[in-house]
């Protein structure tokens, strides 16, 4: 008899990443969070993190992207019924992320009679968006869009009253009712049509007055309409005065459904957990935010809110790729040793971990300007919010790609993560102002919007006093300034260098000496690179690593 050889033993394959708790074992997420003003929500942070890390969470995002929505358009007897189905797996994502309030937790002093915001509230929201989208990114979708609606919903009073407390309400109701039957709403938002999106001046759907309520009748076709199940949608479309917003219910007051049909649900590269569908509006009843003509005026203020949530997701996607890499490579041995004691691999995944960490402390120091009123934070917000979304959302892919690189032939299959993570990187750069729309926005700042540029600039300079590269970087982005005939043709230098001095004086501010040196050596001065684990020292990689390396095993402390 031969001898019978097992060919089944597995060795050397490291333990799956699950079963960590998101928040606590993030250090850098932890002292962002705190610094920035939203360690009052730490408790919380410190459950949601557990669940969104849990073995079960992962698998419900697995399986929301695996079992993609179906769109359902006809009942069986040949009826509209434009709805669309999910996996449970979704409705549960969805379910978790509002308990922990992504949806609205930042209005919530609006239902006390002038209350004030609590201070911190949008950075402890975007420590939970950072975590909820390594859960699943695809599902934060209608969540963004509803916290970002609230201050259109806000300039409907008639609405506001009995919508607004249905914003607030942390229980998930998926059901394809009424509003007034149901416990809690979500918002989606119609702008791009097929012959523009970003030029939304070029918007064909029209609305007339005449509808029942004061309301007016839109008709037309939107290419892009994402979480078309949402329970209202505020929606861009020509009036007689110009192009104006409007608030599209799903529903009627008479409980019909308003005249909205979806055509087609589309096939994406990744987000496939997210319904984004093609619609078109049938005479569907609309009511006017703000004055007819000031459509765009009127939809910024959602915009600038889910811009912020971009470049948060892109900051988690990445924390996500990188925390998997690491925690590979501390369990895979190649050539008798760790990978990650392999000289070579720990300078990649450091270089890794600089970007990731710049990143968040970015979109932490946005996330807290969403919290103050000050001229100091307002011109923060302006300036650096597309600065941020640009920057973080475009670096975002290359360093999940070199992350999933990591786990070798293992991370380019479906069965682990980061192939999933890869597909779903893109596309916050470009959905809510493309990498190239937000330049040219940094630049009508410059250009348009004097009084803000001062405020940055001083601040920035303060952060960065005493620090010659540093100060070097600041006078490249006067250069870009002075010296560049055609602005627009600069935008990206001018954005992209902005990003990039920021981020070092951020870090120089809240990060050990051994990252911020790191951070300016290799991305403000130093020799040209393209790809990761160049130009760091042993010291500066041992620190990012110790930052960067997943405080595990904390589910069970
Ligand atoms: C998954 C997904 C979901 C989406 N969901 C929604 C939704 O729910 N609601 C909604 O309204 N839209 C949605 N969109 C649409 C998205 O916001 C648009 O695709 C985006 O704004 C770009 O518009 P566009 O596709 O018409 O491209 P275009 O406007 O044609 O732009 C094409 C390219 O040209 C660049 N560009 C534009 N203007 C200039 C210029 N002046 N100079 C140089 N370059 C320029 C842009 O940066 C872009 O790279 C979604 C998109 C995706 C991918």
């Amino acid at each position: 008899m031969p001898e019978r050889i097992s060919t089944h033993e597995v060795l050397n394959q490291p333990t799956l990443f699950e079963n960590v708790n998101l928040f606590t074992s993030d250090v850098v997420l932890k002292e962002a969070v705190a610094r920035e003003g939203g360690g009052y929500a730490a408790q919380e942070l410190d459950a949601f993190g557990a669940f969104c890390g849990s073995a079960d969470a992962l698998e419900l995002g697995r399986l929301a992207n695996d079992f993609v929505p179906q769109l359902v358009t006809h009942d069986v007897q040949g009826r509209r019924a434009d709805v669309v189905q999910f996996h449970p797996a979704y409705h549960a994502c969805m379910a978790a992320s509002m308990e922990a309030g992504l949806h609205s937790s930042v209005w919530r002093h609006l239902t006390d009679a002038g209350a004030e915001r609590r201070a911190g509230a949008s950075v402890a929201r975007a420590a939970a968006l950072f975590m909820a989208t390594q859960m699943e990114p695809g599902h934060v979708c209608p969540l963004t869009m509803t916290n970002a609606a609230v201050p259109l919903l806000l300039k409907l009073p008639e609405f506001a009253k009995s919508w607004f407390p249905k914003v607030l309400s942390r229980s998930y109701d998926s059901r394809f009712l009424p509003m007034d039957k149901k416990s809690s709403v979500t918002f989606g938002m119609g702008m791009t049509e097929k012959q523009g999106g970003t030029d939304v001046r070029a918007n064909t759907t029209r609305a007339v007055p005449g509808g029942p309520d004061a309301s007016y009748l839109i008709t037309g076709h939107k290419w892009f309409l994402s979480a078309p199940m949402s329970d209202g949608f505020f929606v861009l479309a020509q009036a007689t005065g110009g192009l104006s917003c409007f608030f599209v219910p799903r529903f009627l007051r008479d409980g019909s459904v308003n005249a909205i049909q979806l055509q087609r649900l589309k096939s994406k590269l990744g987000n496939r957990a997210n319904a984004s569908s093609e619609a078109e509006f049938h005479g569907a009843c609309g009511w006017l935010v703000g004055d007819e003509g000031r459509g765009v005026a009127a939809i910024i203020d959602m915009v600038t809110w889910t811009r912020l949530d971009c470049a948060v997701s892109s900051a988690g996607l990445m924390r996500s790729a990188l925390a998997n890499a690491v925690h590979h490579c501390e369990g895979r041995r190649v050539f008798g040793k760790l990978l990650i004691d392999q000289p070579l691999m720990r300078h990649v995944l450091a270089d890794i971990a600089l970007d990731v960490e710049a990143a968040t402390q970015l979109v932490f120091q946005l996330a807290r300007t969403f919290d103050e009123d000050d001229a100091s934070a307002g011109a923060w917000r302006r300036l650096m919010t597309p600065v941020t979304k640009y920057w973080v959302c475009k670096i975002a892919p290359r360093a999940v790609y070199e992350a999933m690189e990591c786990l070798g032939g293992n991370g380019y299959t479906e069965a682990f993560p980061l192939a999933r993570i890869y597909r779903e990187a893109p596309v916050n750069s470009i959905w809510e102002g493309s990498g190239n729309v937000m330049a040219l926005d940094v630049v009508r700042v410059f250009e348009r919007e004097p009084e803000v540029v001062p405020l940055v600039v001083e601040r920035l300079a303060r952060m960065i006093q005493g620090d010659p590269k540093l100060s070097a970087a600041h006078h490249r982005v006067e250069a870009i300034l002075h010296e560049r005939s055609n602005m627009e043709a600069a935008a990206r230098e001018l954005t992209e260098q902005l990003a990039l001095l920021a981020a070092g004086a951020l870090l120089r501010e809240t990060s050990p000496p051994q990252v911020s040196d790191a951070f300016v050596k290799t991305r403000l001065s130093g020799w040209p690179r393209q790809t990761y684990g160049q130009g760091l020292v042993a010291a500066e990689i041992k620190a990012l690593l110790a930052r960067a390396t997943p405080v595990c095993n904390s589910l069970n402390t």
